[in-house]
């Protein structure tokens, strides 16, 4: 199929891109820059920079190069940014989102996977979080997401959109070509092995007085080459059907646990501080990916979690080679 892929120049982006192409898709990466980077998009697909609150812009992409479904992932995505500017994430998720839809609908292209989060459920009720469990954001990333995949079921209903919506658990990990890079970085296992790797004195645990097991926030991390995989898998579950997709490996690691597995990969010490809470973090996020995996056959194939740190080190290390400046 021929894929618009919006935030295509971003870190999951350049993955999913990586997965599109190798499965035999066309890709064409539509995305501002504003955190993608332009190297980040893979040869064989074709690139165009824009902002899709530019909707004559779409609109031409769509037409010209004759796009049959949309992977959008371009968004704002940090749970305290969004806290403390939820304009930013009503204007970047919601507002831009509506405007690709009414793109898709003026052009008649009807298929499209989008970028959800675990954030749509708050804090859970049961340890392992079912699609069908009930939907409290507790910031304005989950709620803006969750507004968007609402109005894609009413467009489902009145113009007959196929979407899929997957409710991505925590992404890391790298694969050969592609890997994270954002500037600044907030997630937890890129800032650990910067810490690792000396470039920084030390990472900061946000609360140790969770109701957990060593009261750190647990999360659910999936490698993102198998985060990919879901979005190639889910173009063809669109030809038969909508749906609603979490998107983790069902087992949760504590903050410790995961500063453990980075030493462990890296053989360096790693220094800790323990900080205040983050607001709009709750205690635990893990998945069940029951559902994808019965509806879509996907299956993980990179659970282990020093599997993924060890993938993101690899990449750091590359990158510090190939472009010291970045
Ligand atoms: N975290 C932390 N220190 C950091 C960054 C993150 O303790 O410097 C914690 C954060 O509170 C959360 C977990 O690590 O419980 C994962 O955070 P991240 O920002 O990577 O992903 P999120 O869960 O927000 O999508």
């Amino acid at each position: 199929m021929r894929i618009l892929v919006t935030g295509g120049a971003g870190y999951i982006g350049s993955v999913v891109v990586e997965r599109l192409l190798g499965a035999g898709h066309d890709a064409v990466v539509y995305d501002n820059l504003s955190q993608g980077h332009r190297e980040a998009v893979l040869p064989g697909a074709e690139f165009i920079q824009g902002e899709i609150l530019d909707r004559p812009a779409v609109e031409g992409v769509l037409r010209k190069h004759k796009i049959e479904g949309v992977i959008h992932m371009a968004a704002s995505a940090l749970v305290g940014e969004s806290c403390e500017n939820p304009a930013k994430y009503y204007s970047n998720n919601l507002i831009t989102s509506l405007t690709l839809l009414e793109a898709m609908r003026a052009t008649g292209v009807s298929r499209l996977v989008l970028s959800s989060t675990a954030a749509v459920y708050g804090e859970p009720e049961k340890p392992l979080i079912e699609e069908s469990d009930p939907t409290r954001p507790t910031n304005p990333y989950g709620e803006t997401k969750l507004s968007f995949e609402r109005a894609c079921r009413w467009y489902e209903q009145a113009y007959g959109l196929r979407f899929v919506s997957l409710r991505y658990f925590n992404a890391a990990g790298a694969t050969k070509l592609c890997g994270e890079f954002h500037n600044p970085e907030t997630h937890l296992i890129p800032i650990i092995l910067q810490v690792a790797a000396g470039q920084r004195p030390h990472v900061e645990i946000f609360g140790d007085d969770y109701p957990t097991t060593d009261g750190t926030c647990i999360r659910d991390y999936i490698h993102v080459s198998d985060l990919a995989h879901a979005h190639v898998l889910a173009l063809d579950y669109l030809k038969r059907s909508s749906g609603i997709f979490n998107l983790g490996c069902g087992g949760g690691r504590s903050v410790k646990e995961v500063i453990a597995a980075a030493r462990k990969v890296t053989g360096r010490e790693i220094a800790v501080r323990v900080g205040p809470r983050r607001p709009g973090d709750p205690a635990v996020l893990v998945a069940s990916s029951e559902k994808i995996k019965k509806e879509m056959g996907w299956v993980p194939e990179k659970q282990d979690l020093e599997i993924i740190v060890a993938s993101a080190w690899e990449w750091m290390q590359k990158k510090a080679v190939v472009s010291p400046a970045r």
